[in-house]
């Protein structure tokens, strides 16, 4: 055998944590490697997940749009026609570009790609199984487990990924389901919901909850998501728990039952899309032979610098605590890096924004109305409807509102909460606020552009403090 390399930094896993990671440290003239098994780099986030989702839902969005939503504006259209392969195409046009794209800035940062699966060896050795056959071993002065997660699996629901799938199979499938049942009323599940709905499935959304959206999501803001997914043609069964399924005959067969026991029914689908949250994955990296261990949920155990109980050994993004967002990883890598380079770094969890991209969008940052109450300090909320906002108006797109939390003291922005157009790039500016500690008046006393949606944002504030003008 060769003699094994050293580097500064060995990143175990090419997603968004290992990639960010290796081009910063690439910045900061470390000798680093990043080991990806994928193939591609850009993980879960650009290969399956937040990439390929989008592209679906933009052009899912179009065609729905084109179909039920022209008379009004003074289009009248012709034949409109759905090409799936196409549609599916432009979705993988735009991931291979962005994962060819990481691979030009490993190149350009002098980062080493090594395409492969690695585990532990020992404290400071990574052996690599390499993609083209054979092995190696590399040395880290420093390591970094970036490996992601993956589904849940549905006990007794066996993942075919064609009839039985998980969000990979609901970027891929090849043709409209007749009707789709979704397994949890997440985000997961109402952005590929929403796809597969616009395309022309009859969904049913089984949630175990008495609300859908997932874990953060203000209860006001999912109350008024699921009346809008509903006039969309969503159907929601929540409270209800899925018991078991057979996927014998033509149509699936799923027993439900309401959560707290009693009446049960059975549900028939095409398709069923199991998408109840993600787990933490760390199969295979052979923690057992550095004695590293994870917790009850599967995440490794890190303190506020990344660092293992193996201070050489940090961990960043879905493997370990934390929302599982692409840019929460982002803030993570970059941290990490720091961390060993320079001996500081932060990540403020406290001001991490979340977007779900259906039509409208919905999108939060801070804490929501049921923390702030549950957490005990005085508040006071401001909200402005886009029914009342004139570019909402022109563009005949008024459903949603904006909602801003505050102490009641202080008036400093606890949350900032909304359902509507653009929700996702609004909420970059109530993001900065929480960053910068600002008040709703800080906010309502800014010039906003006319005629914009980010006025139905300043105009929430001057309502937290005061009164709207146009409302
Ligand atoms: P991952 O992206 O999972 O990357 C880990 C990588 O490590 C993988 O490529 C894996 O192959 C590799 N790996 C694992 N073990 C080994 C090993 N032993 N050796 C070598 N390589 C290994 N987040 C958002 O912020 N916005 C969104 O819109 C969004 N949409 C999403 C849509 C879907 C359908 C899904 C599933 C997720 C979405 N997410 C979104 C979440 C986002 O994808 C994750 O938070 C993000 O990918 C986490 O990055 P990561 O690098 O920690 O993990
Ligand atoms: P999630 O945690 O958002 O939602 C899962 C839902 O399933 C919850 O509402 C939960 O109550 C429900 N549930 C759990 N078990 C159930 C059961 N047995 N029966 C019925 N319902 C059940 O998880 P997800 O939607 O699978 O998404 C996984 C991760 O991916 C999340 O962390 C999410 O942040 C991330 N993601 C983010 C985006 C985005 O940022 N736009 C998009 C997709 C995924």
């Amino acid at each position: 055998a060769t003699e094994a390399e050293e580097k500064d930094l060995v990143i175990i896993g090419g997603g968004v944590a290992g990639y960010v990671a290796a081009i910063k440290a690439g910045q900061e003239g470390m000798k680093v490697t990043c080991i990806e098994k994928r193939g591609t780099l850009g993980g879960t986030c650009l290969n399956v997940g937040c990439i390929p989702s989008k592209a679906l839902l933009n052009n899912s969005h179009l065609y729905h749009q084109i179909l039920h939503d022209t008379k009004a504006r003074g289009i009248d259209v012709g034949d409109v026609k759905l090409n799936l392969a196409q549609m599916m195409k432009s979705k993988d046009t735009a991931v291979s570009g962005l994962t060819k794209g990481v691979e030009f800035l490993f190149k350009k940062n002098g980062v080493e790609y090594v395409k492969g699966t690695a585990s532990f060896a020992g404290e400071h050795e990574i052996k690599v199984n390499l993609t083209e056959g054979g092995e190696k071993t590399i040395i880290g002065k420093n390591i970094l487990i970036a490996t992601g997660s993956e589904a849940t699996p549905f006990p007794g629901l066996e993942i075919d990924e064609k009839r039985i799938i998980t969000s990979t199979g609901a970027i891929a499938l090849d043709k409209v389901p007749e009707s789709m049942v979704v397994i949890g009323g997440g985000i997961i599940g109402l952005e590929m919901g929403s796809v597969w709905s616009r395309l022309g499935s009859k969904v049913t959304v089984v949630e175990f909850l008495g609300q859908i959206g997932g874990p953060g999501m203000d209860a006001e803001i999912s109350k008024a998501a699921q009346k809008i997914l509903k006039k969309q043609g969503i159907d929601f069964k929540l409270n209800t728990k899925v018991l078991g399924g057979d996927a014998t005959g033509d149509k699936i067969k799923l027993e439900v039952e309401a959560a707290k026991g009693g009446k049960k029914e059975t549900l028939d689908a095409d398709v069923v899309l199991v998408a109840i949250g993600r787990r933490p994955y760390t199969a295979g990296l052979g923690l057992e032979n550095v004695g590293l261990e994870t917790d009850e949920k599967g995440r490794l155990v890190i303190d506020h610098e990344f660092r293992t109980k193996l201070p050489h050994i940090r961990v960043v993004g879905d493997c370990t605590f934390g929302p599982m967002l692409a840019h929460k990883a982002e803030e993570e890598a970059v941290a990490v890096v720091e961390w060993i380079k320079k001996g500081y770094g932060h990540v403020n969890y406290g001001a991490i924004p979340s977007v779900m991209y259906t039509h409208p969008e919905v999108a939060w940052v801070g804490q929501n109305e049921q923390e702030v109450k549950a957490s005990g300090v005085e508040y006071k909320i401001g909200t402005f409807p886009f029914s009342a906002n004139s570019r909402a108006k022109t563009n005949l797109d008024t459903e949603g509102f904006v909602k801003m939390i505050a102490d009641a003291k202080t008036d400093r922005i606890l949350g900032i909460h909304i359902i509507g157009p653009n929700a996702g790039e609004m909420i970059a500016e109530g993001t900065l606020a929480l960053e910068y500690g600002a008040s709703t008046e800080d906010i309502g006393r800014t010039s906003h552009a006319h005629p914009t949606l980010a006025e139905a944002f300043k105009e929430a504030a001057m309502a937290t403090y005061g009164k709207a003008i146009h409302f």
